[in-house]
């Protein structure tokens, strides 16, 4: 077994509620969901954190976004508004080692966020 939960989520080695898959990203939903919608979506490369994107990582850094575009807005949060977060280390409170694109709606998201 991998030591990243995540890699194991995309190997199907641990079970996860999956809402989208293509060549490149999974998107399931957070397992303690801070909304009522809140998915996760996440490169299929493992890549700890935002420090180690690259600028081969571009592309695949837009798509994490239109995914999650696309997934936020067939939910039919597109009008009503809908917040997207990577947590970058300790200070941001990352907990999983492996980038993850939170995409959070349903409910009224305070700002500045805790
Ligand atoms: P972060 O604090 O930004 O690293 O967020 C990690 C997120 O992963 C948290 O919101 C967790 O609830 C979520 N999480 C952890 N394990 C799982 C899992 N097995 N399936 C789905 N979400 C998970
Ligand atoms: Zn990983």
């Amino acid at each position: 077994m991998s030591s990243c939960l995540f890699c194991e989520i995309i190997k199907g080695n641990l079970n996860a509620d999956l809402v989208y898959e293509d060549d490149q990203v999974v998107a399931f939903k957070d397992i303690n969901p801070q909304a009522p919608f809140h998915l996760l979506v996440i490169p299929k490369a493992h890549i700890a954190t935002l420090n180690e994107l690259e600028s081969e990582h571009k592309e695949l850094v837009g798509h994490l976004f239109l995914v999650a575009k696309d997934l936020a807005t067939d939910a039919g949060y597109g009008q009503r508004g809908y917040r997207t977060v990577f947590n970058c280390n300790s200070d941001a409170g990352q907990a999983v080692y492996h980038i993850h694109m939170h995409v959070l709606a349903g409910r009224i998201l305070g700002w500045p966020p805790g």
